[in-house]
């Protein structure tokens, strides 16, 4: 094992005149400076998509460079929101919220007011990063058998536990905005509300990518009678070009827009949540079982989002701050940093880089399932996990050549390290995670900047519409592990517990450069999140690719499984060189098949200047937008 030199440290990259900025301290050298100046050279003109770039489809673009502020979301109404907010003088974390809400519009299935999230600020004043942990809670009567069919002593099939009340989390979204308005905004909600108001009344025009998620979830949404009603207009899928309105959501969002969140957390509109989960509103014709849940209006009262400190570590001289535990989005993406800060990488040789990113990424899968849970319920050794010292015990277990065999047992976090220990825990397989829900980007022109995930778990939550109220519950506790161990069996610190939240994956990632923001990015994909975020780094700042192409670039994901699961450009580029290392390589199953995650991101070109990112293909292609292409 090498240890890892300093990169080398060019300059900023020299954007071309036109966006040449005119004033600003110039910037200390540094990896990520080496990485830029391979893109300065391939540059488009501002707000324009990047010359070599796969165009994205109809009213979306997959990047824009310009200053004055900018977002990365997957939906172009959504963005144009989040502009409108900025334009007007809104932060970032005003227009995050602008855009979130349309997202619940316009992406119903992954984004809504009966979700959760995570977030991360970097607040410019203070030159610091804060989080809001909007994370759905289970109820007080959930236990770590909740999921056991007591007929059967096994937990639910996943199928039925999706589809259910029994996986509705307390939705956290309302109170995070809340929450990250007042520490943080500069709007009230009411305010914010309003550009999703237009969109859901005037409609949105359906793509192929709406109706499609809308066909992968026709079965269930059809046994749904409030969901049916909504999302199946006339019994039928939606058809591509056509609009879609949404007035119960415009008239719920007014109604929160003047009542506030109270409304929901101790008002009526919680009572209907809380009623859609004790009795889903299934249609009597359907055979489908779909299993209360747990949830009370006490639930509601007693849940807060919650601002723990973020992770951080740093990496190449780059510090990157995460999401912490309940997540363990910036754990894991942490560790396998320091995994990785211990090898020489080197950008003439992708595959071998490709290779440590997937042991370390290997290593820290193994950690996390072990180790990562909700903090306020079990001990989560953070400080261990992201310790250089924890970092090099695991590193040393990555050999050059030869892919360790997975699933690896997980390491011993103690404080007591010495170099090579081979670790001797059982393992724990990875449990199954519902695909994919959507992350969002925004930065403001004093430098502020949001990472945020907001999600449903996966497309479509639990399937249980609130009646008339335009807007579907999540499903996020099926993140937690539904059966408990058998005795003997290693503990779980992700089982089912009252108010317990579920372990999450979501990665929302900024990155400093001397202590101003550099990048922001994250991504959906459930567990694949880590491992996009922490492939997207890598081809980034080790492998020198312009973010757009860091994005853009085919993925892998390990996440401690035998086999290593890859979009189909990925194994044609590297299959052959990973498979001599001993890699398992096959085919992401999905869903959706073969494609891994629809990330985000931004990063700060020059002081000011900034580029959005969104993906060129994946899930439709995303809508990224700057206020001013220009000065
Ligand atoms: N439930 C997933 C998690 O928390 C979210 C999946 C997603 O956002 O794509 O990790």
């Amino acid at each position: 094992m090498s240890r890892s030199a300093t990169f080398p440290a060019p300059s900023l990259p020299q954007p071309s005149p036109a966006r040449s900025p005119r004033r600003g301290p110039a910037r200390r050298r540094t990896a990520l400076a080496a990485a830029a100046i391979v893109a300065a050279s391939c540059l488009a003109a501002p707000g324009q998509a990047l010359a070599g770039a796969p165009p994205g489809p109809p009213g979306k673009t997959p990047v824009a460079t310009g200053y004055g502020g900018a977002v990365s979301t997957v939906d172009p109404d959504a963005s144009a929101a989040a502009i409108e907010v900025l334009k007007r003088g809104g932060n970032a974390m005003d227009a995050a919220v602008a855009a979130a809400a349309t997202l619940g519009v316009t992406e119903p299935y992954v984004a809504a007011i009966g979700g959760g999230g995570y977030m991360t600020y970097y607040d410019a004043r203070k030159r610091r990063v804060y989080t809001v942990d909007g994370r759905e809670a289970a109820p007080r009567r959930m236990r770590a058998d909740s999921f056991v069919d007591p007929a059967t002593g096994k937990a639910l099939p996943f199928e039925e536990a999706v589809t259910s009340g029994l996986s509705v989390g307390v939705p956290g979204t309302l109170a995070q905005w809340e929450n990250a308005l007042r520490r943080h905004g500069t709007r009230s909600l009411g305010t914010l509300l309003q550009p999703a108001i237009r969109v859901a009344e005037k409609g949105f025009v359906v793509d192929q990518e709406f109706r499609d998620q809308t066909a992968v979830n026709e079965a269930r949404f059809r046994d749904i009678v409030p969901t049916r009603q909504l999302f199946l207009p006339g019994g039928k899928l939606p058809v591509v070009g056509s609009t879609f309105r949404n007035p119960d959501l415009a008239r719920t969002y007014r109604e929160l827009a003047k009542r506030g969140t109270d409304w929901f957390y101790e008002g009526e509109l919680g009572r209907e949540v809380v009623r859609a989960v004790q009795k889903p509103p299934v249609d009597p014709a359907a055979t489908r079982k779909v299993r209360p849940g747990l949830m009370e209006r006490r639930d509601l009262d007693a849940y807060k989002a919650l601002n723990p400190r973020p992770t951080s570590v740093s990496y190449r001289g780059l510090d990157v701050y995460g999401m912490p535990p309940s997540s363990s989005g910036g754990s894991t993406v942490g560790e396998a940093l320091n995994i990785l800060g211990n090898f020489r990488l080197d950008a003439r040789d992708p595959a071998r880089t490709l290779h440590y990113y997937l042991e370390a990424s290997k290593l820290a899968f193994a950690d996390r399932g072990r180790y990562v849970g909700d903090p306020a319920q079990v001990k989560v050794p953070l400080e261990e996990l992201l310790s250089r010292g924890f970092a090099r015990e695991r590193a040393c277990l990555i050999q050059p050549d030869r892919a360790a065999a997975a699933p690896v047992p997980p390491g011993s976090p103690d404080g007591r390290y010495s170099p090579c220990v081979p670790p001797g825990g059982a393992t724990r397989a990875l449990a199954y995670e519902g695909p994919q829900t959507t992350h969002l980007v925004t930065a403001d022109k004093w430098g502020n900047v949001v990472a945020y995930n907001v999600t449903l778990e996966q497309f479509g939550g639990s399937g249980i519409t609130v009646p008339g109220r335009g807007f579907i519950l999540n499903n996020e506790l099926t993140d937690f592990t539904l059966q408990p161990p058998a005795p003997g069996s290693p503990p779980d610190p992700n089982l089912p517990g009252p108010g317990k939240r579920p372990r999450s994956s979501m990665a929302p990632t900024i990155v400093l450069q001397d202590g101003r923001p550099r990048m922001a990015l994250g991504s959906p994909g459930g567990s694949t999140i880590i491992t996009t975020v922490l492939q997207i780094l890598v081809n980034r700042i080790d492998l020198g690719m312009r973010l757009p192409d860091a994005l853009a670039a085919p993925r892998a994901t390990q996440r401690n499984t035998p086999q290593v699961f890859a979009e189909q450009a990925f194994l044609d580029r590297y299959g052959r060189a990973l498979a001599a290392r001993g890699h398992r390589l096959e085919l992401f199953p999905g869903p959706p098949a073969g494609t891994i995650g629809a990330a985000t991101g931004l990063e700060f070109l020059a002081p000011g200047l900034v580029q959005a990112v969104a993906e060129p293909v994946r899930r439709g292609g995303g809508s990224a937008q700057v206020v001013r292409p220009r000065r």
